[in-house]
């Protein structure tokens, strides 16, 4: 049975990286550049204002700090009309300095009267000049391929017009619940029955994931219906299937995914929760078997599937981050990696960890009140108060010292 790493690393050894598309920008939000994007002018494209006020000729200045106004140039204005000597030119953020100014004098540094200006203070030789080319110059690779791409990339993209964007292709994912008891969220449940809530589950975090989940539904625990079903999940770049994979009479999805032949590569992880979790191939395509409890099912997700779908999409970083975080006693017996659903809190500049609740796999309450997934590694018995411990992070934030 493979250790957690080992289990991730043979999965990530398996897939690799799928093509590449162009998107518009607003699309490759989160996706990984395929491709260098390269400037094609300047960043500014000319001199420019960085305050509101006066361009002038820093030279002018020296003797005089008295200087006829001869013009205004507000955003979005340019004037090819040289500055002549002894004048300045009223200037606004962002409008091309005209021809022979060099500096701007800042709004509150001078007096207007009388179609002139008094210049208070010295005027330095550049002073609030945006120079051409300044931040990025023409031709320069201003974002690198592999970059996840943010709204700061974003941003660069638009400054260029680059209105489409090589970016690695999102994942198709198929998923699929098995189970007799499973009936669509919102049919009508008869005794014995409950809503399959996995498929939602699996496609909200596929979507977080940034791929692109293909709902098959329910098959029954039978081999014909998981049969048709298992089919046409192969056909995606991905398959998750949930339930169906322990040693019940009636767990028969690893059974039918190596008729439709799909190489298994393990069947069980040395983990708490998730044990019955089995991974295998078709060709090119990883196949995921993940136990039905809907909180193992996310778990081995967030575990196991996450990363391979964000290697198959171009990313370099597969894994959230971890945080050395201190927790209250804990009793655990050594021999097996326990993932723990915690909170967190900062106290005294420290991250504080502790359980959110009952960690029985059937408590899904427990991980809707989880912060985090902290890492008790194999060998690690009891915990006391203080020890430190790996925390993933789950979510953007968490309470803070009160
Ligand atoms: P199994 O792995 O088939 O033994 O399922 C383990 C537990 O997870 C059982 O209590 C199932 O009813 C439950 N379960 C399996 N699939 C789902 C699902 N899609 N949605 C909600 N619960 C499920
Ligand atoms: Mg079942």
């Amino acid at each position: 049975m493979p250790s957690v790493a080992e289990a991730r690393e043979s999965i990530l050894s398996h897939v690799t990286r799928l093509g590449v598309e162009n998107a518009p920008a607003l699309d490759a939000l989160g996706r990984v550049l395929a491709a260098d994007v390269k400037a094609p002018w300047d960043m500014p494209r000319w001199d420019n204002s960085a305050m509101d006020g006066y361009a002038v000729r820093a030279g002018d200045c020296v003797n005089s700090r008295s200087l006829a106004l001869s013009g205004f140039l507000p955003a979005g204005s340019h004037s090819a009309e040289v500055l002549a000597p002894g004048t300045a030119v009223k200037i606004l953020t962002g409008a091309p300095l005209p021809p022979g100014a060099d500096a701007v004098v800042p709004v509150a540094e001078v007096e207007e009267r009388d179609g002139a200006i008094l210049i208070r203070g010295p005027v330095r030789y550049g002073a609030h000049v945006r120079r051409n080319g300044e931040d990025i110059q023409s031709g320069e690779a201003v974002l690198l391929a592999g970059t996840v791409v943010g709204p700061a990339e974003i941003s660069a993209l638009a400054s260029f017009s680059r209105l489409l964007v090589p970016v690695v292709r999102r994942v198709r994912v198929a998923i699929l619940s098995t189970g007799d008891e499973l009936v669509e969220p919102g049919q009508p449940l008869p005794p014995g029955r409950i809503p399959d809530s996995n498929s939602f589950a699996l496609a909200a975090a596929v979507k977080q994931a940034g791929g692109e989940p293909i709902l098959l539904g329910i098959a029954k625990d039978d081999r014909t219906s998981l049969e048709a079903q298992l089919k046409e999940g192969l056909e995606a770049d991905a398959l998750v299937t949930s339930a169906g994979v322990s040693m019940g009479d009636r767990d028969l999805v690893r059974e039918v995914l190596q008729a439709l032949s799909v190489r298994q590569v393990f069947w069980k992880i040395d983990i708490k929760p998730g044990r019955p979790t089995a991974f295998g191939m078709n060709g090119a395509k990883p196949v995921f078997s993940l136990p039905g409890n809907p909180v193992s099912t996310l778990l081995t997700f967030e575990e196991f599937v996450r990363p391979a779908l964000l290697k198959m999409m171009g990313h370099r970083r597969w894994l959230r981050p971890l945080v050395p975080a201190l927790q209250e006693d804990l009793p655990k017996k050594p021999g097996r990696v326990v993932f723990l659903r915690v909170r967190l809190e900062r106290r005294g500049g420290a991250l504080l960890a502790w359980p959110s609740g009952n960690q029985d796999t059937g408590i899904l309450r427990t991980q809707l009140l989880a912060d985090g997934i902290a890492l008790l590694p194999a060998d690690q018995g009891n915990l006391e108060s203080g020890t430190p411990v790996d925390v993933q992070i789950l979510r953007d934030g968490f309470p803070s010292e009160p």
